[in-house]
């Protein structure tokens, strides 16, 4: 676990990169890490990440209970301590407004097609949160249906969230986020977005262990089917090598004994797959 130091200079560094970049505006965006079992580092409110300083942050406690700091922690935070208790492995969590990734949350149209190899094997497909008020408690409550197999997703008519095994691995899954979504649009503006084959996204997932990836995610590949139809394999988790998820009741064997699933069946699958491994 890094020194609070550190987490407080790296959250500093991290809302810098962010806003140099255009994810967030103004005040937007909000980061945070754990710094001990009942202890997160956070961002305060109404400060631009661009300007930060370390001396600026919050200490509260798992249930968001100020411990130490000037300033109160982000407007955001319940939305920070809902991912920390839905996921034991993750250190940190970053929320910007990324505006190409955020154009499609506004549009309504999930990040999910097959079409970037790193993107499948980081971050799979990115879906997305409903909309929820920002700083309610119904924002926790639309990212918790995802967070526990996705280390990414659009929030509707808001921004992204990403989280990851320490700040850096967070902010990072952010810039591929936007990235993918500008390349996404590109490939869409020029009418065409050649899909990565079913083998071939079988293969980038099994080298999710080489490249230590551990949360699990969903895989799609074309099936030239609308992507809400298509057809996809389902996701070995890679906490429980060796087994597959197995669905009891949704899609039946081909002949081949491969089980294939609407893309929100698989979805649901596996999100009740990893809530029952966790
Ligand atoms: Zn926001």
């Amino acid at each position: 676990m890094s020194t609070e130091s550190q987490l407080r200079a790296d959250i500093v560094e991290v809302g810098r990169r962010m806003y140099a970049r255009g994810y967030t505006a103004s005040n937007d965006g909000n980061i945070s890490a754990r710094l001990g079992p009942d202890r997160l580092v956070m961002t305060p409110k109404s400060v631009c990440k661009g300007f930060m300083t370390p001396d600026m942050m919050c200490i509260t406690d798992l249930e968001g209970r100020k411990i130490q700091g000037d300033r109160d922690p982000s407007s955001e935070m319940l939305m920070h301590l809902e991912v920390y208790r839905q996921r034991p492995d993750v250190q940190a969590v970053v929320h910007a407004h990324p505006p190409i990734a955020t154009g499609f949350a506004v549009a309504g149209i999930p990040l999910d097609r097959a079409v970037l190899a790193e993107v499948l094997t980081t971050l799979g497909s990115i879906p997305i949160a409903e909309y929820a008020t920002p700083s309610t408690r119904e924002l926790p409550e639309a990212v918790r249906k995802y967070i526990k197999a996705h280390d990414g997703m659009l929030l509707a008519n808001h921004g992204a969230l990403t989280v990851g095994t320490d700040l850096y691995s967070a902010y990072y899954k952010m810039e591929t986020i936007e990235h993918f979504a500008k390349i996404s649009l590109v490939a869409r503006l020029l009418g065409r977005e050649n899909l990565i084959s079913r083998e071939e996204v079988m293969r980038l997932q099994g080298l999710r262990d080489t490249y230590g990836i551990k949360a699990p995610a969903p895989i799609c590949a074309d099936e030239d089917l609308p992507q809400d139809q298509a057809a996809c394999q389902v996701v070995q988790a890679p906490s429980s090598p060796g087994a597959r998820l197995v669905p009891d009741v949704l899609g039946q064997p081909s002949d081949d004994g491969e089980i294939r699933l609407t893309y929100r069946e698989l979805s649901a699958l596996i999100e009740d797959a990893i809530r029952s491994l966790r």
